[in-house]
């Protein structure tokens, strides 16, 4: 059995290995064919579509064995096949009538292939964010925006701008945008949130490589140097076998893999990415300048002033994530203690003024060593964040829940007199007393606090006092045998 298992494990390792090394070999064999000569037309051309076939192949191959990834592989397999299509239908126009009209039916094929390729990765973008991730939304727009700009510049312009306005010149002008939509969402992927496995990265850098060849293949085109089996080839079919290898990848799975974090991090990868696009249109502008050709100032000037201001949209999210994370428990997600005790004293200037009331509740779980040291550290952790739900489910929308400490929490309560205090105390006590808590995947315990209660103006004045009031009223929680609530003597008194 382990060795079976053990088997399984090398098949899936040695996949992607073999693949690669194979596809260097086809590459070699490709330029080989091309060298030998038109006899060997029929060798090279089936060395070229491989590239393609075995990306389809690949695709199945990872429908069946991964069902998760069915429909992204599925998509993938789909566009490889059109690939395919457009290749036999080219070679097959090419060798058997000799020349090849433009645009033919090879163009259907290929230009299909690309509205299933970006299907594809969108699939996996749903898949690993289901949500709307804006931060990523927007890096994706930066590159969209940037590679647009170059594509329309260095592409789509002198397409246009040549001699006849036909359906090829309509073709020609497909294919860029094709480009672009597969560069946008294929951003999108790489750059959301998720896991970041060897297979994502391949997807990365065969977005790359395809943007390269297929730019450049179009400015050759157009400058008329462009000559079939030129080095664009191999950058082709390196990018199909790069792909191939992905989706056999152990990490393959990761690619449609949920993401636990909505916004992913501003980490010195992104930044250099951001940083590289952003700086692409003004560069662009000032090549085309030097270069004598007329940059297109307006559009260029709304690409620089759209760049800035999703540039500007992106630092207020991180301005935003920042404030967040510094006024938020990362635990639980409730106020951090900073935050409680500004709040704090601001509410209680306030009801100084006004003359209202607040209550303050201080809660410490009970006997909490107990369950660290039976359930472990993590077991503990489950018990604080399953707390900090009740408890929010409790207390009314103007109330202030925060971790006061380790395993202490405060509640503010403006406009709270003493008898509402208590009551929410007493509610907050009973639901998490109420029912067990999950501590690991099939154990439960059940877990009690203690809770002291204060309030102003009926206790004390001052923030200081009432803090100090609450935490006396707890400790007599406490030493009543704990799992109670105690109101501040003051509070009884009253
Ligand atoms: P008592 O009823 O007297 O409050 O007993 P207790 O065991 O809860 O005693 P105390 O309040 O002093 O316990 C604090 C414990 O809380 C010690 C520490 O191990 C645990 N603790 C503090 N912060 C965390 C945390 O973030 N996670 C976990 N799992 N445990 C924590
Ligand atoms: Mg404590
Ligand atoms: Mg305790």
């Amino acid at each position: 059995m382990a060795n079976a298992h053990t088997a399984v494990l090398n098949r899936h390792v040695a996949g992607w290995h073999v693949l690669l090394a194979g596809g260097s070999v086809v590459i070699g064999l490709y330029f080989l064919f091309l060298e030998l000569g038109p006899s060997w037309a029929g060798p090279q051309v089936a060395a070229y579509v491989s590239a393609n076939a075995t990306l389809m192949i690949a695709s199945l191959v990872t429908a069946r064995r991964h069902r998760a990834m069915a429909g992204m592989a599925l998509l993938l397999a789909a566009a490889s096949a059109a690939s395919v299509t457009g290749d036999l239908i080219f070679y097959f126009l090419a060798l058997v009538e000799g020349e090849v009209a433009y645009p033919s039916a090879a163009d259907v094929a290929y230009l299909s292939s690309y509205l299933f390729m970006a299907a594809a990765f969108l699939v996996a973008v749903r898949k690993r964010s289901p949500g709307w991730d804006f931060s990523s939304a927007i890096d994706a727009g930066i590159v969209a925006v940037s590679v647009g700009y170059l594509i329309f510049e260095f592409v789509v312009v002198p397409t246009l701008t040549g001699s006849t306005r036909d359906v090829a010149t309509l073709v020609s002008v497909l294919y860029p945008l094709g480009d672009l939509m597969i560069i946008t969402v294929g951003a999108r992927l790489v750059l959301g949130a998720g896991t970041r496995g060897t297979a994502l990265r391949m997807v990365g850098i065969y977005l790359g490589l395809m943007l390269y060849a297929d730019t450049i293949y179009s400015v050759q085109s157009l400058e008329g140097t462009y000559q079939a089996g030129n080095y664009l080839d191999m950058v082709w079919m390196v990018s199909a076998f790069l792909l191939s290898a992905a989706m056999l990848h152990p990490s393959a799975p990761q690619l449609v893999a949920r993401a636990s974090a909505a916004t992913p991090d501003a980490s010195p990868g992104r930044l250099a990415i951001l940083a590289v696009a952003a700086v692409i249109a003004p560069t662009t502008m000032s090549v085309q300048f030097l270069r004598g050709a007329t940059p297109h100032v307006l559009v260029a000037g709304l690409v620089c002033n759209v760049l800035f201001l999703l540039v500007l949209a992106r630092m207020a999210g991180l301005v935003r994530a920042q404030r967040h994370a510094a006024i938020t428990d990362g635990l639980t997600g409730l106020r951090s203690r900073r935050f409680f005790e500004q709040s704090l004293h601001a509410e209680v200037a306030r009801a100084a003024r006004s003359g209202s009331e607040v209550g303050l509740l201080l809660l410490d779980l009970d006997h909490f060593k107990n369950v660290n040291d039976t359930y472990g550290h993590n077991g503990g952790d489950r018990v604080l964040v399953e707390l900090a739900h009740r408890l929010t489910a409790v207390i009314r929308p103007g109330d202030l829940a925060a971790r006061y400490g380790g395993e202490e929490f405060a509640v503010l309560l403006p406009g709270a007199g003493p008898e509402t205090a208590a009551e929410i105390a007493e509610r907050i006590r009973r639901a998490i007393a109420m029912a067990p808590i999950a501590v690991g995947e099939h154990r439960v315990h059940s877990v009690t606090v203690s809770i002291g209660v204060a309030g102003l103006p009926s206790i004390c004045t001052d923030a200081e006092e009432l803090v100090l009031a609450a935490d006396r009223a707890l400790y007599a929680s406490k030493n009543a045998g704990r799992n109670r609530v105690t109101e501040s003597v003051r509070f009884v008194g009253r």
